[in-house]
Order: structure tokens, then sequence, then C-alpha cells
């Protein structure tokens, strides 16, 4: 197989999808250009996408990158591109048109794609000529492109196989997709059977007489979904967009005895008919006024305000494992057990239905709905979690350990695809109260952390402290089993402790966490970090030899905003990296003063909180395949000897902090952890003044009442206070 060398791309039309996928592709550093009809089209369209929340880009600057054209008078830059990837408006004759004028000009080597929905990949290859349809598929990407994964690949008879194993591992390794490679149906995996399963919740809801705000209880978290549950769900993806692929559904598939299920529940039409079509105009199940939030009435078609969800059942199942618990809600006599069993079981059966039609296996099909829709479990291993009586087809189990049963009936293993194991696959090899040690292979072990949210706790400190000191652990992946890297230092100690007055215990704990950092500076060590990288979580990191960053890792020191100092080395360590431009690190004192945290990697290299060593993985599965990589390669690292500062740091840092009380961006009271702070970072003369300037600065801080009023509401509101 080859894999195609890609490195500009050219996206036609400027669209929802054309204009995210193209800001997906300029985020990972692609030479992009997109068309559009005309040059005001492109405009208008691309200033929607520079604007759109959640934002396209991780840093709004990249959108600059991309060359803006139109069809009328730029459409040449295609030929100079090695993939077009056309986006325009689902018209197949647009297409059709479009994707003739290319046949005439693009170079045999040319990959092209189309991002149908719906249309048939080999209606719109028909006519064009054989090198091109070759080389031509149907790359499905999902809206939005940055935040969802899943690519449905879709290969006509015609494409060449060797492309689309060559495409396949291009989109996987360096588009950051996980791909699905579907059969040329209509609406592909994804939205012909996820289509149905949110219209026939809608259908469900109004015929039972449910609220929109039980449903979304039923069928989000409870069933292991996104928290946006159904009619979220369906304001997100815009009642406008279901309406069309709907439509195309049900004039596609006359022969799917199901089908009807797409035809609009009242509340949909109703809707449609008023443009109150979801997210993009403010109102659609949901409306938001100012602050408020307010959900539309099934029964009466009118707002009313939001009520909160009384169904205990959610709560008193909610913490079994995901198949147990919704084999025992479908025994509930309350509304959430009626539901399930008017929508769940109809649509498990529909998947069953479908599979051998549209997908090439059952693992495929789970896939699409877990990386597409954010599914935990798919319908098939849904099916044989509740088993397969429930939903009236009894058989034997779909999965056996990691084979899947194929359609012949067959069981085999899925191809290893080591490159986006998470760290939860590898063997074992040991295990403390607070992590796990298992084995990646060619002698390097991954530390994962346990607690929740990866909080290091003392605890945590002194296992992690025994574990490199003394079990001989040397080469290393420091990084966590939960989601999240980790939120930080361990607050409700500080609190217990504050409150208990043991301001001496709490400086022990500084002191031993600063030994576990300088401790990881003498290992070769990298911390694979996701979700939360912060405070004392991001100490530790920064004292490995290097951090790789999954993209979407939010990176920062917000200590101030609990009133307090990063105390586990972090102001230390922002020192002796930033010291040789001073300037810049004052900059960076300063975003760690006003609690900075960073929207992504890229952001947080731009605010001074990666290395230029560091590494960013883009892609959301493969960080732990990336990070054994990059230790591979990783020499045992060296803090950087101290250098004496002959400049006036005290007064630029004074200038740093007073301009951003100046703006507003201070209160009062971090104004005052800001002269902690440069205590600490002005004034400390040697690498062990500034650790115990660190301790001492953040004990005064723990002594203050607004500190305590700090972690206080921290803990209990999962917010910051302003005091
Ligand atoms: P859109 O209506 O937001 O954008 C379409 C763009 O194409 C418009 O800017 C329009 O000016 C432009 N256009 C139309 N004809 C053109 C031409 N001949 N040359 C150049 N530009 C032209 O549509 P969208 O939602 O971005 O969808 C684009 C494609 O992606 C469709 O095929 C759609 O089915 C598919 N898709 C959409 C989603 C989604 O959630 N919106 C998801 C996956 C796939």
């Amino acid at each position: 197989m080859q894999v195609p060398v890609i490195r500009r791309v050219c996206v036609i039309g400027a669209g929802t999808m054309g204009s995210g996928i193209a800001a997906h592709l300029a985020n990972l550093g692609f030479e992009v250009s997109l068309l559009d009809a005309t040059a005001p089209s492109v405009q208008e369209a691309f200033e929607r996408a520079r604007a759109a929340r959640p934002p396209h880009f991780y840093l709004p600057d990249r959108a600059n990158e991309i060359r803006l054209g139109s069809t009328e008078s730029d459409l040449g830059w295609a030929a100079e591109a090695d993939w077009v990837c056309e986006a325009i408006v689902e018209n197949l004759e647009a297409k059709r048109a479009l994707l003739e004028q290319l046949d005439a000009i693009l170079p045999p080597e040319t990959m092209v794609s189309t991002n149908t929905s719906g249309l048939p990949i080999r209606a719109l290859a028909a006519g064009r000529s054989d090198s091109f349809r070759r080389r031509f598929l149907g790359t499905h990407f999902f809206n939005p492109p940055r935040y969802l994964k899943l690519l449905e690949l879709v290969p006509t008879a015609d494409t060449d196989p060797e492309i689309v194993e060559g495409m396949r591992s291009f989109l996987e390794d360096r588009v950051a997709r996980r791909v699905v490679l579907a059969k040329d149906t209509p609406g592909f995996i994804a939205n012909r059977f996820g289509m149905w399963s949110m219209f026939h919740a809608v259908h469900v809801a109004e015929r039972l007489h449910l609220s929109v705000e039980q449903v979304d209880a039923i069928t989000g978290a409870f069933l292991g979904r996104p928290k946006s549950g159904s009619f979220r769900l369906n304001d997100i993806v815009g009642l406008d967009v279901m309406r069309d692929i709907a439509a195309n559904l049900l004039e596609r598939c006359p022969d799917d005895p199901h089908i009807s299920t797409l035809n609009q529940p009242q509340t949909l039409t109703a809707l449609l008919a008023r443009g109150w079509i979801g997210e993009k105009v403010g109102r659609g199940y949901y409306r938001r006024e100012g602050r408020e939030l307010l959900a539309l009435d099934l029964d009466t078609v009118a707002y009313r305000d939001v009520r909160a969800v009384d169904i205990p059942s959610l709560q008193s199942l909610g913490s079994l494992p995901l198949g147990e618990r919704i084999a025992r809600a479908l025994e509930l006599r309350d509304e959430a057990g009626e539901f399930l069993r008017l929508y769940l079981i109809p649509t498990l059966q529909y998947a069953d239905y479908l599979k051998e039609e549209i997908s090439h296996s059952v693992l495929d099909f789970d896939r699409v709905m877990m990386w597409g829709f954010g599914w935990e479990m798919g319908p098939f291993a849904l099916i044989d979690a509740i088993g397969s009586e429930r939903i009236g087809r009894p058989g034997p189990p779909f999965y056996q350990g990691r084979s899947q049963r194929l359609f012949s009936g067959r069981y085999e293993e899925p191809p290893n695809q080591p490159q986006f194991a998470p760290v939860s696959s590898y063997p074992l090899v040991g295990e403390g109260e607070t992590y796990r040690l298992r084995d990646l292979g060619d002698e390097v072990l991954a530390v994962g952390l346990t607690t929740k949210m990866g909080v290091v706790s003392p605890l945590v400190v002194e296992e992690l402290t025994d574990l490199v000191e003394n079990k001989g652990i040397d080469r290393f992946i420091l990084t966590s089993e939960a989601k999240s890297f980790s939120v930080g230092f361990d607050l409700a100690y500080l609190l217990r402790h504050i409150e208990m007055g043991a301001f001496e215990d709490i400086e022990v704990a500084l002191a031993r966490l600063q030994t576990l950092g300088s401790l990881l500076e003498t290992r070769t060590c990298v911390a694979a970090v996701a979700g939360h990288c912060l405070g004392g979580g991001y100490e530790l990191a920064l004292s490995c030899s290097r951090i790789v960053a999954q993209a979407e890792t939010q990176i920062g020191l917000p200590e101030s905003k609990v009133g307090l100092l990063p105390g586990g080395r972090g102001l230390t360590l922002v020192r002796l990296y930033n010291q040789s431009n001073l300037k810049r690190l004052a900059e960076v004192a300063g975003h760690v003063v006003e609690g900075t945290v960073s929207q992504n990697a890229d952001h947080a290299r731009l605010l001074g909180y990666l290395r230029a060593d560091d590494v960013t993985c883009y892609h959301p599965d493969a960080l732990i395949s990336r990070a054994k990589w990059v230790l591979q390669r990783t020499e045992r690292g060296e803090r950087p000897a101290w250098a004496r500062s002959d400049a006036p740091l005290v007064g630029m840092l004074d200038r740093q902090f007073d301009q951003a009380y100046a703006r507003g961006r201070l209160t009062e009271y971090d104004h005052i952890i800001a002269e902690h702070m440069k205590n600490v970072i002005g004034r400390a003369t040697s690498y062990e003044d500034s650790l115990i300037r660190e301790r001492h600065e953040f004990i005064a801080l723990c002594r203050r009442p607004f500190t305590h009023a700090r972690i206080k509401h921290m803990l209990e509101t999962g917010k910051p206070l302003r005091n």
C-alpha cells in the first residue's frame, strides 16, 4: 500500500462543512485553499467560520493561513493541490457539474473526494474519466470536524483498492480521524441509522407526552451518550439538516419497511414552519433567552421554563455498569422504563435489520455510533449486554472477547491498531492505591493515575515517589487512566488542613511534591496529558523530560483562582524555563497570576506553558503511542541551571501585574497574591531558595481568610470565587 503524500489541500464549498474541514486541516498544518462559488460568498461563509462557537481554530490567527478564492476565478488552485475535497451544497447536479470541471483540469495523481452526506458516490462518479474514478471516493466528515473524529470512507466499485487503503492510512495518521469503511448505501451508516434513532426518540417522546428534559435525562449520560441527550442534540445538528437528511432517505429507501419513522414528528414540523431550526437561530427544542433557558412543551408547542427532572430510577441505577444499567432500566415501571422499551428496543432491532445492508461488520457499525455520536456502546455491544432475546432475535453474541461475529457467522479478531490503543488496554504489571503500572512493550512502562480527574493527593505523591525511587522504574510515561490527566493538587486536603490550622503538614506535603518533581527530572520520562493538565498535575508533567499533550488539553497554573500560588515547583520551573528572556518571563508570570488556563495545546504553547521540545498530539486516540514514540527518542533531560538576572526583574513583574490590575483583570486580592508570587519569581536567588520561597509564600496565602473562602467556594460549587 502506498500512502499518498498530501501537503496541499483544496476544499471546495465554504459552508458549514467546507469551512470546518478547511479549518481542521489548517490546524494540522496543511497548506489549505478554500473555494466557494463567488468571492463574496467565500468571504461571507468564512467569516461565519471564524466566529464559530465552539471555535474551529486552535488559534484564531490560523484562519489567516487559509487562501480564499472562488470557483469562478480560482478553480486552477485545485490543480495545484494534492487532494481536492468537495463540500458544496448537497445537490447531485451541482456536484456532478463541479466534478466534471475538475476531471478536465486535475493532474492524474490528485486525490478527489466528496463530503456528501447522502448522495450515491457512484452517481457522482458516473461519466468521469477512468483515471478520475480510480481516485475518487466519499470522505464523510462529521460536524464539526475539529471535535468529531469519525470519518466514513466510501469507495465506489471503481475506486482503486490501493487508493482506498492509502487514503485510509493518510486520514488516520495525518488528519486525526478514526476511519470506518462504509458501503455506498443511502446515508451510509451514520445518517441512515443515527438519523432514524434521532427521529424515533422524538416520535416516542410525543406519544408518551414526556418532556424534552425528561427524554434528555434518560438518553444522555444514563444511556452512555453525550449529555446533550436527544433534543439538545437535535438543536445542535439543526432541524433543517435533520429534515433534509430524512427527506433524502425517505426518497431513496422506499423498500425499507421501517423508513416511515423518518416522517416528521409534529413538533419538528411546527418548529420548521416557524424557522426555529435549533442552535443556529437560538431556538429549537430549547430556547435561550439571555441567561435563561426555556424548553419546548411538546404538547402545546410553546416555550416554558426548563424544569428539573425527577426520575429517581436514573439516580438509583446510574452507578451500575452501562450494560447492566440499561438491562435493569428496561424493566422499570416508570417513565424511563416505558420510554426505553418503546425507544431503545426498536432502535436496536432496526440496527440488526440494517447491519448487512449498510456495513461491513457490526464492529464498524458500533464504531460509527461511538465515534460519530459519542455512544459509549454501539447497538450491537448493547444487544449483547441486554441479551439478544430482549430484541426478539435470540442468537449467539456479536462479540466474544476481542473477536466479533462476522456476517458469515465466523468469529474474527479485528486487525490490531496499536497506534490507537488506550493505556488501559496494556497489560497490568503493578498497581498502587492511586496508580496502575502497565507494560507498553519495548521496555517502556506507563504509570497511570487512577484518582478522580487525576487529583494529585499526598498519597499520589507518596506512591509515585516510592515507585520511582525504590522500584527501579526508569523509562516511563506518566499519564492518567481517566479522561483528564490531572485537575491539580488535592484541594479538599488543603481545606481540611487550613481549617485545622495544620500549616506545617501542608508545608511537608508541598516539600514532598517538590521532591517528587526533582526526582522525575532524574529519570527518562514523558508526560502524556489530555483533558486537563492543571496546577500540581502540570507541575509534575513539567518535571518530565517532555510533555506530549493531546491537542484539546487545557493546560495551566490556575492556583490564584483558589487564592494560592504554584508551590510544587511551578513558579520555579516557570522562572527556569524563561530566564533567558525576561520579558517573556514577566508575561508568563502574568498568565499565572491571572490563573489563565489554555484552551488547547497550541494555545498553551503560545502562553508559554509548553516548551519547545514538548509535543502536541493532534489525534484524540493516539496519545499513548505518540508518547511512547517520543520517549524512545528522548534523552534524560536536565533542569536548566539557575541564571542570575541582572535586569530589574522585580520592576518588570510589578509593571506586568499593575497593568493587569489597572485593566480590571486582577481583583484587589489577586494583586496581593501577585505580591507573593513576586517574592518567589522576582526575588529568589537560587533554585533551592526558590523552592523554599514557594512553600513559604504558599503557606502565607493559606493563612489568609480570602484564600480559605476561595478554596471552599471552589469545592462547593466547582467555580472560582472572585473576592
Ligand atoms: P452549506 O449549505 O453550509 O454550504 C454549501 C456551500 O457550497 C455554500 O457556501 C455555497 O455557496 C457553496 N456552493 C454551492 N454551489 C457551489 C459551487 N458550484 N461551487 C462552489 N461552491 C458552491 O452546506 P454544508 O452543510 O456545508 O454541506 C456541504 C456538504 O457536506 C453537503 O454535501 C452535505 O450533505 C455534507 N455534509 C454536511 C454535514 C452537516 O452537518 N452540515 C455533515 C456532513 C456532510
